[in-house]
């Protein structure tokens, strides 16, 4: 089980330094070779399971045999021990046919941490076994900083470094990135906007002198173990509504398109899924390319679903990749032109897209009236990512149980939801104290030198 770029230059993986490496050399993703399937039966004995044994279940034939079978059931189960709900992903129910996946129970209270705490224990695990250690350095515009620092705080042979926009966070996520206390954990709040960090981190990684000097390694959401532990999810709340004797269809609030691929490998994989529906807000990229075969850039317009407002969605080309028959020339061509603002997807690449993606998009006003519906049918007071999906979902009820993924708590955006509900959402109570904890900050210049002297020194190394 090997793992190959989507842009079809660079070398070819193993599952581990996949995990590693992150980005392909030749600018590519990493997709497996051949995606791993499992049988009616395979699906059926998962009835019932934890949800730790369905991920060891899940996600093992992704190894290749790199970890031995209890060394990886020691990492899963360390990684999903600190979530708050026994179920770790559990299931209610919106409306006849309707459910909500609820994906927010882990520490920092969105989906993120399924990924980022498995991703904290694989590395921890596989960095001590080859003697190694590596800064992690990422950019976050809020969800990915805070889960990257609650997974790897602590860890030894890492050290990570988090650059988030000065002033352009929630509280609730700048302090979940400040308050840790740990000597590895280190919060960079960078004076720009989060495109200026993304620029900055890549900067970084395209310096190949500091590259090197510091072990620099990226746990951005096109890291393909981060898509791998996602898939877990689509199989357990599947299988607890009757899979693989019933279809199921899914609907995903979407930005940077790595968890609704992960849908798309579960369904690769054999798992029963009839439609896999994109949610998008007003920032619209997928929607458009969907209906239209144009993946046009446009400006970012902020909404009060801030992490799925992005420009361009970078998972989007491990889809592409499959709809030009996994040919990476092409991929590779496409990415070209889209540095010039956009392209034009083939008429057969755009039929097999239509064929596996439904999409909808929604507005601000429809978000907002969304959690206002739901608090009063069926009580479940939603944060506005998850009001995306459950919008985009209610137009495609059918037969067929929708699951709609509900990717953070409503604690995490409390003034758009209190906006919609009259109601501030409180903290969990572990939690609670968030607002009481001292904060650790450095603020920096949006400079790269700067940013590299000062990585240079607070490291642990
Ligand atoms: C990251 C994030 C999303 C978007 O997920 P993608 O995998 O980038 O599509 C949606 N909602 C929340 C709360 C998020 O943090």
């Amino acid at each position: 089980m090997n793992y190959i770029s989507t842009r079809g230059a660079a070398p070819a993986l193993s599952f581990t330094d996949t995990m590693l490496t992150g980005l392909a050399r030749d600018g590519g993703l990493y997709v497996p070779e051949t995606v791993p399937t499992m049988s009616a039966a395979d699906i059926a004995a998962l009835a019932g399971q934890s949800y730790e044994e369905i991920a060891f279940r899940v996600m093992r034939p992704f190894l290749g045999g790199t970890i031995p079978d209890d060394d990886f059931r020691g990492i899963i189960d360390r990684a999903y021990a600190g979530f708050d709900h026994p179920a770790r992903a559990p299931l209610v129910q919106l409306a006849p046919n309707h459910f909500l996946l609820e994906l927010f129970h882990g520490p920092t209270l969105a989906f993120k941490d399924f990924a980022m705490q498995l991703i904290g224990q694989l590395f921890q695990y596989e960095l001590k076994r080859r003697d190694a250690r590596v800064t992690i350095v990422g950019a976050t515009s809020g969800d990915t900083g805070s889960a990257a620092i609650e997974a790897f705080k602590g860890l030894d042979n890492v050290d990570v470094f988090i650059l988030f926009p000065h002033g352009r966070v929630s509280e609730v996520q700048r302090r979940q990135m400040t308050t840790p206390s740990e000597s590895n954990v280190h919060a960079l709040a960078l004076d720009g906007h989060f495109d200026d960090c993304q620029a900055r981190l890549k900067d970084m990684f395209n310096d190949f002198d500091f590259r090197d000097e510091v072990g620099l390694a990226g746990v951005n959401s096109i890291n393909w173990a981060r898509v791998l532990a996602q898939v877990v999810y689509y199989f357990s709340s599947a299988v607890s509504l009757g899979a693989p004797h019933r279809a199921v269809s899914f609907t995903v609030p979407t930005g940077n398109f790595g968890d609704i691929f992960a849908g798309y490998i579960a369904k690769k994989m054999g798992l029963p899924i009839d439609k896999l529906v994109i949610a998008t807000n007003q920032n619209d990229i997928l929607h458009r390319c969907l209906t239209t075969g144009g993946y046009k850039m446009s400006d970012v317009h902020p909404s009060i679903s801030p992490s799925m407002d992005i420009q361009v969605s970078s998972n989007f080309e491990r889809a592409l990749f499959d709809a030009y028959d996994r040919d990476g020339k092409a991929v590779a061509q496409l990415m070209d032109e889209l540095k010039a603002g956009g392209f034009t997807v083939s008429q057969g690449a755009l039929d097999m897209l239509q064929a596996t993606f439904a999409s909808g998009r929604v507005s601000e006003e429809e978000t907002l009236q969304t959690i206002t519906q739901q608090r009063k049918t069926s009580g479940e007071l939603l944060c506005p990512h998850s009001a995306v999906g459950v919008h985009v979902a209610e137009a495609h009820l059918g037969a067929t149980p929708m699951i709609t993924l509900a990717t953070a708590h409503p604690a995490k955006f409390p003034d758009a939801v209190e906006k919609a509900s009259g109601e501030r959402p409180g903290l969990p109570p572990r939690m609670a104290d968030l607002y009481e904890r001292p904060e650790r900050v450095t603020r920096v210049a949006n400079d790269l030198t700067t940013l590299e002297a000062l990585i240079r020194e607070r490291r642990t190394n």
